[in-house]
């Protein structure tokens, strides 16, 4: 164990004193971790607790983490689902050890092991419906009953499995299931099912398996066989820990001392949003959203999209820590990672988002002024851009109002100064309106004396507007994303579908500077006062698409 680990208090958390206290022991040589997720959808935020976790944990004590897919129910899985699960650990910054590793690579394994448990009488293959079986489970109140199928032979047991796995059974008609103990005060200790009978073709496989394993049965082999040490999973799985282990204990070969056990930690709950797949999937497959990675959603192709980076979620992950408390996190600290981020390395530039025209009037026609502006305040080594100046800009409505309406108002007012962000003082004299009364253009006089100084009589001007020159203006999408739903919990909901936000996606038709024209797909950029945004990967014909990533700062808590 290297001095780092046991000096970092940050990271120290109860799984790394496992872990130190094992090492110590000489227990295990070295650690052995995996990430399991299941191919049927597209993996969340909170799946990025667990790989930062395992992968972590790996990297920092000189172990091993494994890549495997659990792949024990044919009929929700989908080799795309694999190929988008390695895109986004890629993405993410981490590699797994070795070759990938399938559940279903051990499919003989978990029928060998089977036979073993039905050979200790330690399993049986029963008849009961699932209703009966639900019936005979008992409650956490009721102790359970023995199936009548319980004391069948082993003999026959053991050729009932055969049958199972050759297809002589329909789907339901029989499951096999461990023997242990029906009065448990542990309802995953009733004589849980290890395999069941599906007919679906399986992604690796085929259709070369009649009988499916359980979760439950499969995960600890599964971590036994690849030398797995520290298997961590969250809290949802405690009582099935009792599982985990009476099923490696009585599987003479993985009865070992090194064997793995396992670790529950609390899950990642994010709130405004959903975290499991399922909900997910349905949010995708009703076209509430646009795809698995719609910039609303917490997938990480979706926060990929929006504009997050893999370092601000890495960071985010280490800012909530790991813990055995269930909690909703707030959002504001997911938003505060990627702000931070993209803070120090996003390009500014000027956009305006819901444009008004302003003319100088008193500024030269036909002239063009080329400006030099800071590619970035704060580090100068990234140089300068070019900006336009001219008669006619665009500002942003908001930034214009006839009367200022209050002393904190430092933006445009008709009579009130204000200074063109990297560029002239401005006073605004008259405006124009459409028939419904909105303003359509305002003219101003500029300050000729006022480029990158003060006035030389000692006016103060506060306020600082953006603007784009109009004439090499471009004209771009702004999709503006809010939190998918307005309640903290939707989950909760039944219903959670109808409720979501339906400000979570505004559309805008405005301009930005036309040096965008060369923005990469997926470049963050911050639109100066307006927040930081990135280019689609998707916008088509070169039209310019970007996406919001976040604000400048949380507003959240200030609306209505
Ligand atoms: P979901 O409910 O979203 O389908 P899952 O647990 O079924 O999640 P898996 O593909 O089985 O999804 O998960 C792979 C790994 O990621 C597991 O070890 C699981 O514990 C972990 N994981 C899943 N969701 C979270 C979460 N919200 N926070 C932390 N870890 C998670
Ligand atoms: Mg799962």
């Amino acid at each position: 164990m290297s001095d780092k680990i046991s000096n970092d208090k940050a990271a120290i958390n109860f799984i790394r004193h496992q872990i130190n206290d094992d090492l110590s022991a000489n227990l295990h040589k070295s650690i052995q971790t995996r990430f399991p997720p299941e191919p049927n959808g597209y993996l969340h935020i909170g799946h990025a607790k667990s790989i930062c976790l395992n992968f972590g944990l790996a990297e920092d004590y000189n172990g091993k983490c494994n890549l495997r897919f659990d792949d024990t129910n044919p009929a929700k899985e989908d080799l795309a689902f694999v190929e988008s699960i390695k895109n986004d650990l890629h993405w993410l910054g981490f590699d797994w050890d070795g070759k990938i590793h399938y559940s279903s690579d051990y499919f003989s394994k978990f029928y060998e092991c089977a036979i073993k448990l039905i050979n200790k009488d330690l399993a049986y293959v029963c008849f009961l419906t699932a209703e009966e079986t639900r019936e005979y489970r008992g409650t956490l109140k009721q102790v359970g009953k023995n199936s009548p199928y319980r004391n069948t032979s082993k003999q026959e047991n053991l050729q009932l499995l055969e049958q199972m796995k050759a297809g002589k059974f329909s789907e339901g008609e029989c499951v096999l299931r461990a023997k242990i103990d029906m009065a448990s005060k542990f309802m995953c200790l009733r004589d849980p099912t290890m395999y069941r009978i599906r007919f679906d073709k399986h992604h690796q496989t085929g259709n070369e398996w009649r009988i499916y394993p359980l979760y439950d049965f499969a995960h600890c082999i599964s971590d036994a066989i690849e030398g797995v040490t520290h298997s961590l999973c969250t809290l949802e799985f405690q009582d099935n820990r009792r599982l985990y282990d009476w099923i490696l204990e009585n599987l003479d070969e993985f009865n070992r001392p090194d064997r793995p056990h396992q670790y529950e930690f609390s899950r990642l709950n994010l709130e405004y949003t959903l975290m499991s797949k399922r909900k997910l999937q349905q949010l995708v497959q009703d076209n509430l959203v646009s795809g698995w990675d719609d910039p609303r959603l917490p997938t990480i192709s979706g926060l990929r999209r929006r504009g997050y980076t893999a370092d601000s979620i890495r960071d985010f992950v280490d800012r909530i820590g790991i813990s055995k408390v269930d909690s909703m996190t707030d959002m504001a600290i997911l938003e505060s990672s990627i702000r931070d981020d993209l803070n120090s390395i996003a390009p500014r530039t000027m956009g305006v988002i819901d444009p008004i025209k302003v003319i100088i009037e008193n500024y030269p026609e036909q002239q063009i002024e080329t400006l030099q502006a800071p590619i970035h305040p704060q580090n100068e080594a990234l140089g300068k851009r070019q900006i336009y100046f001219s008669k006619e800009l665009y500002i942003d409505r908001a930034d214009f109002a006839q009367k200022a309406p209050n002393n904190k108002f430092k933006r445009l007012a008709i009579d009130k100064e204000v200074r063109l962000r990297n560029a002239y003082i401005i006073k605004a004299t008259s405006f124009d309106t459409d028939f419904d009364g909105n303003i359509t253009t305002v003219y101003a006089d500029y300050d000729a004396q006022t480029l990158g100084k003060n006035p030389a009589d000692g006016r103060k001007v506060k306020g600082v507007i953006h603007f784009v020159e109009a004439s090499k203006a471009l004209t771009a999408e702004f999709r503006l994303y809010d939190r998918l739903f307005s309640l903290e919990n939707p989950g909760k909901n039944a219903h959670f579908e109808q409720l979501i936000n339906p400000k979570s996606l505004v559309t805008a038709f405005g301009v930005v500077e036309p040096n965008m024209q060369n923005a990469k797909a997926q470049q963050a950029y911050q639109f100066e006062r307006e927040g930081y945004f990135c280019r689609d990967n998707q916008d088509e014909n070169g039209s310019l698409v970007f996406n919001k990533t976040v604000g400048l700062r949380d507003t959240w808590a200030e609306r209505d």
